[in-house]
């Protein structure tokens, strides 16, 4: 049997098929680069799993108040040595990135103290934490002020602006590597570094924190490398590898995450309690799997980049270009288009793949959204995904891949239900035999 007997008798014609080969064949360089940073990465996170000591007690959890939790701690030690950091949490306590993110600010902030986004605006979820958007509980109502700092037009930092915007509340500076759902492009981890470095001369008790959602094992570094005090992220996301059905993780240097602790549970109690109940097992060995499943990721973003591109559609990034995270947008112009390719995408997920999405109302949107996910974690990103709002120029935004074969094969499905509804592509942009 061949490679493409399978594939048909999964829904994938000759065509297809054909440009699916084409396409990984012209990527081939690309991909064995990215096997190679998942090797560093591998490595880097064995060795962090063997300084740690994680043994087998490690993979039971705890109950109540969660004292003397073996496996949580080496878990948080494996984190911290990972991503060389003096302190981590990492816990299901945490319930999302959004709410670690929100415990680190509110636990480093204080009345009176000023927080400063470099990146402009943040990712929408945060716009309630800080009270752009007025909410009940929001650093606004605790007296934290806020300002920002949009990036340039080519997306760099905007230096004379940070050195202008930081004043003496100025106490904690943000910066969202990954572009989220916003059309700029993301930043590496050595232009975070040069904005840390810059923000540090500046004055040098400046906290620095890094929403890092989906750009953990993207790179061989990550910006705690590059000195900023706090990396923050989601579970469900790149560093939960899959496995990890919930949970956040806040890294950073011992003081900034004691205070954080403080607000994941309370004053006095902090790190120190928190049962893991029976997370630590699938934490750990997510975390294991997360650079390989992050691999996987990156290839199917750059994969459809490539093949999407060449039918004529607009995407970013491109398939050429650098790339520091795991998400994938592409302009499909119509909403025929965008329902097709979700549709194609639900295919071909491993949970679901018989349902067909459809656009709905969604709560905090102003248009009707539909999205595709068949994953094993509920709203899991890591996992096989796309969403698009449905309004011009009807984006895609697609991410997620647990294993590359899997990922190439919804994006054929994706290919396949274009093809089935007609919408207009290049399709002779390919060489198919
Ligand atoms: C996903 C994400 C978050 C947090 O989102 P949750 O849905 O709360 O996990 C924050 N920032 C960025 C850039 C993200 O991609």
């Amino acid at each position: 049997m061949h490679r493409e007997d399978i594939y048909k008798e999964a829904g994938i014609d000759a065509q297809i098929y054909a440009i699916g080969k084409a396409a990984e064949d012209a990527l081939s360089e690309r991909f064995r680069r990215i096997d190679e940073t998942a090797e560093y990465n591998q490595i880097k996170v064995l060795h962090a799993f063997h300084e740690a000591r994680v043994s087998e007690a490690c993979l039971n959890g705890t109950t109540g108040y969660g004292y003397n939790d073996v496996g949580r701690d080496a878990l948080e030690e494996v984190y911290a040595r990972c991503f060389h950091t003096e302190a981590a949490l990492v816990r299901p306590l945490i319930a999302c990135g959004t709410h670690a993110l929100a415990i680190t600010l509110h636990g480093n902030l204080r009345p009176g103290d000023e927080l400063l986004s470099i990146t402009g605006k943040p990712y929408d979820t945060l716009e309630e934490v800080i009270g752009i958007r007025p909410s009940a509980g929001s650093l606004a109502e605790y007296g934290v002020t806020y300002r920002e700092v949009k990036l340039l037009p080519d997306g760099s930092f905007d230096f004379e602006g940070i050195r202008a915007a930081v004043n003496p509340k100025t106490r904690l500076v943000a910066i969202q590597r990954s572009k989220g759902y916003e059309t700029r492009r993301t930043l590496s981890v050595s232009e975070i570094g040069e904005a840390v470095r810059f923000v540090k001369s500046i004055r040098e008790d400046l906290i620095v924190m890094v929403d890092n959602c989906y750009g953990e094992f993207v790179e061989r570094e990550e910006p705690s490398d590059q000195g900023a005090d706090l990396i923050v992220g989601s579970l469900i996301k790149n560093p939960g590898g899959g496995l990890a059905p919930s949970g956040g993780y806040i890294c950073g240097t011992r003081a900034a995450v004691e205070r954080a602790s403080y607000r994941m549970t309370c004053p006095g109690l902090g790190a120190e309690i928190g049962p893991t109940l029976s997370m630590n097992r699938a934490f750990l060995q997510g975390f294991f799997m997360a650079p390989v499943v992050t691999a996987s990721a990156l290839k199917a973003a750059i994969f459809a980049s490539l093949i999407y591109g060449r039918l004529g559609f607009p995407v970013l990034p491109k398939a050429e270009e650098e790339r520091h995270d795991i998400i994938e947008a592409i302009t499909l112009g119509s909403p025929e288009a965008v329902c097709a390719f979700c549709r194609g995408i639900q295919q071909g997920a491993p949970v679901d793949a018989h349902v067909t999405p459809e656009p709905w109302d969604m709560p905090g949107y102003s248009d009707k959204v539909i999205m595709a996910a068949g994953a094993f974690t509920m709203g899991s990103s890591i996992e096989l995904s796309a969403d698009g709002p449905l309004v011009p120029p009807y984006n895609v935004y697609f991410q997620g891949g647990l294993t590359w074969p899997s990922a190439k094969y919804g994006i054929l499905k994706s290919l396949a239900a274009l093809k089935e509804a007609g919408i207009a592509c290049n399709w002779s942009q390919f060489q198919v035999e």
